[in-house]
């Protein structure tokens, strides 16, 4: 049983939709928030640091955090194992935070199954895919190979993007974070259904 006093909000988008930078733009103006710092089994990229980004974990590591129900949910993506750790997301919900996820469609999935009642979802993508192309040759952090992985997996999950509650569309990045910020500020409103239940309870006996 989770004790849900926060609330989660749910980032999906291809790599190169802008999600970090968004995140930074609006992270003064949304309230006390807890960034979920994922699992996985990937290898380090340049620039990326232990326990900042990910923690970095091998296969072992990660079959006993699956045995052992370490995880709220998990996936393979891109052929590599992410997963979200429970513990720190229950705590930051009992605080009352607003919990963000960078996670896959999968993963969205998984979280709306136990937490939808305080999830909001937010599908974040660059206007075109030929824009996504650009964006992910443009960084050159990534191999041709790793770009066109990328785009192959952009493509499925465009397909599911009817699954999520809002769609930004990160053409310009101000104005793309003014509506993640109002979406953030709103997802604050949800209300579990069991306070709901009590509140109804209550409103018929007064
Ligand atoms: P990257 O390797 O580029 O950091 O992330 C690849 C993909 O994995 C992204 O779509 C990201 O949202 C997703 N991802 C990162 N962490 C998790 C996680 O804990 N669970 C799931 N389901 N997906 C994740």
């Amino acid at each position: 049983m989770i004790e849900k006093n926060g609330v989660v909000l749910v980032l999906s988008g291809p790599s190169g939709a802008g999600k970090s930078s968004l995140i930074n733009k609006i992270s003064d103006d949304i309230g006390d928030f807890y960034f979920s710092i994922s699992t996985t089994t990937r290898e380090m990229r340049d620039g990326e640091e232990e326990g900042v980004h990910y923690h970095f974990v091998s296969k072992e590591e990660f079959a006993k955090d699956i045995e052992d129900d370490h995880f709220l949910e998990h996936a393979i993506v891109h052929g590599n194992y992410y997963g979200t750790s429970l513990k720190p997301v229950k705590k930051a919900l009992s605080e009352g935070k607003l919990v963000i996820f960078d996670i896959d469609v999968q993963g969205n999935t998984a979280v709306n199954n136990r937490l939808g009642d305080i999830t909001t979802s937010v599908f974040i993508t660059p206007p075109s895919l030929s824009e996504l192309k650009k964006r992910l040759v443009n960084r050159s952090t990534d191999s041709e190979e790793v770009i066109d992985r990328r785009i192959k997996m952009a493509k499925r999950e465009i397909q599911r993007i009817t699954e999520y509650d809002y769609i930004v569309v990160n053409n310009d990045l101000d104005l793309a974070a003014d509506v993640l910020r109002q979406i953030a500020i709103t997802a604050r409103l949800k209300i579990p259904h069991d306070v709901i239940n009590d509140f109804v309870q209550k409103w018929e006996d007064i």
